[in-house]
């Protein structure tokens, strides 16, 4: 037995699935997960001493890759003034300055301490701000755990194909309408018919929790329009696109304004953070300052703060978003060319620095074309990845990303193993 055999036994005595996560226990692919000892750079090392690339990246906060110097410092010289105060401090302020150069739509912003918190809590400051009780979501977008978006929602929900969770109100979750993402005449069917109700349109602009999906011309440009002749508020859920499609996220490179906008992952480095924000005066309704309550007692933590402030400013590098892109391009279209010297069906696609594929002819549009591409093949294609030390994520359903800290030799490297990895799969 491996120690990451023995760890997981161990594990599943004392945590659901062995897990605090549930996609993290390979339940879509099957095998055992390792359990890591370190990691640094590009690189997981596992507790049996194997080595992997890591596409996963924490899924998604560490753009620079793992312990990078400048927010290793970061965390260290703010821990040695104390870990946590109660009180404000400086890098609170910093840090929301920071994302609101970045992001200018962010006029104001509320730090929390995860992506789950800063949804539930725009959804509130939404429904108080409009008056109104219903949302729109759409089909395999997820927006964390929170009861009104555990409906038809993507990440771990669809890797386990869970229909909506048991524990969420039915009366609750009848107030949250789903719809499948890049269909603007669905949208339209029901602005006409439930308009007057919608207190807000959630959308991950680019869809990273059913795989990747980008969004078609004009779909984002049309849930601005109708937001905003019905008096609906437009949240974009940059939790995982933010800071990572390119330096102000997915509303800048779309070039559409959202009213919300929440964020996590990359705003924290990799420390637990979440954050929302938006219109001055939506944001002003927020308690203190309005009333509508929402708290935390290690919200705006300095070391979070700071961790999250070192890797922002990392990435306004010049040519730090371009040279990511242009990797991730590289990887991407490795992936496309080995399955088609392999003659499995191929879509993939990239936004900045977060990929996908999957094992389909596409096009993907949507959850339901999603689901059509072979997961099975995935599943084999996995262990197979892994036993030639590549990390992809463990899910057909979940999306990549690669990091400042993975090289052009990294992705080289990457993509002869899995080109090998594909014909290991289809043979066994
Ligand atoms: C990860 C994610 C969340 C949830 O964030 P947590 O920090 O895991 O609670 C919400 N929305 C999107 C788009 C995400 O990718």
């Amino acid at each position: 037995m491996s120690r990451s055999e023995e760890l997981f036994e161990r594990a599943k005595a004392v945590l659901p699935g062995g897990v605090n996560s549930p996609v993290r226990a390979f339940r879509a692919v099957g095998g055992t997960p390792f359990f890591v000892a370190k990691a640094e750079g590009a690189r997981l090392t596992d507790v049996d001493g194997k080595s992997y690339v890591d596409y996963v990246c924490s899924w998604g906060p560490l753009i620079l890759g793992h312990a990078h110097p400048a927010v290793l410092d970061a965390i260290r010289s703010a821990a040695e003034r104390g870990w946590t105060y109660g009180a404000p401090c400086e890098a609170e302020v910093e840090l929301a300055e920071l994302v609101r150069c970045r992001m200018p739509a962010v006029e104001m912003v509320r730090f929390v301490n995860s992506g789950t918190e800063a949804t539930m809590a725009a959804l509130r400051l939404a429904r108080a701000a409009t008056q109104r009780d219903v949302v729109l979501k759409f089909e395999g977008c997820y927006h964390g755990h929170a009861d009104s978006f555990l409906v038809k929602a993507g990440s771990g929900v669809a890797t386990l194909g869970l229909p909506d969770s048991p524990g969420v109100p039915a009366a609750l979750a009848s107030l949250t309408v789903t719809l499948p993402f890049n269909d603007t005449l669905a949208v339209e069917e029901l602005f006409r018919r439930r308009g007057d109700a919608l207190a807000a349109v959630i959308v991950e602009p680019y869809v990273g929790n059913s795989g990747f999906i980008a969004p078609e011309a004009g779909f984002h440009a049309a849930l601005r329009a109708l937001c905003d002749r019905h008096g609906t508020l437009l949240i974009f859920d940059e939790v995982m696109t933010g800071f990572r499609v390119g330096p102000g996220g997915a509303q800048e490179r779309l070039g559409v304004r959202p009213d919300l906008t929440t964020l996590g992952k990359i705003i924290g480095g990799g420390m637990p953070v979440g954050a929302y924000g938006g219109r001055p005066d939506l944001m002003r309704l927020v308690a203190p300052e309005g009333p509508v309550y929402q708290a935390g007692t290690l919200a705006g933590n300095p070391v979070a703060m700071a961790a999250g402030l070192a890797t922002l400013r990392q990435t306004e590098r010049v040519g730090f978003y371009e040279a990511l892109e242009r990797r991730t391009a590289r990887l991407v279209a490795g992936i496309v060319d080995a399955a088609r010297r392999h003659a499995v069906p191929v879509t993939a696609g990239h936004a900045g620095s977060l990929w996908g594929a999957y094992f389909t002819a596409g096009p993907v549009r949507n959850f339901t074309d999603a689901k059509r591409s072979d997961a099975a093949l995935f599943a084999r294609w996995h262990r197979a990845t892994l036993a030639r030390g590549v990390f992809l994520a463990p899910s057909a359903f979940e999306a990549g990303f690669v990091s400042s800290a993975h090289t052009d030799a990294d992705i080289d490297h990457t993509i002869a193993q899995l080109d090998a990895a594909l014909g290991d799969a289809l043979a066994g």
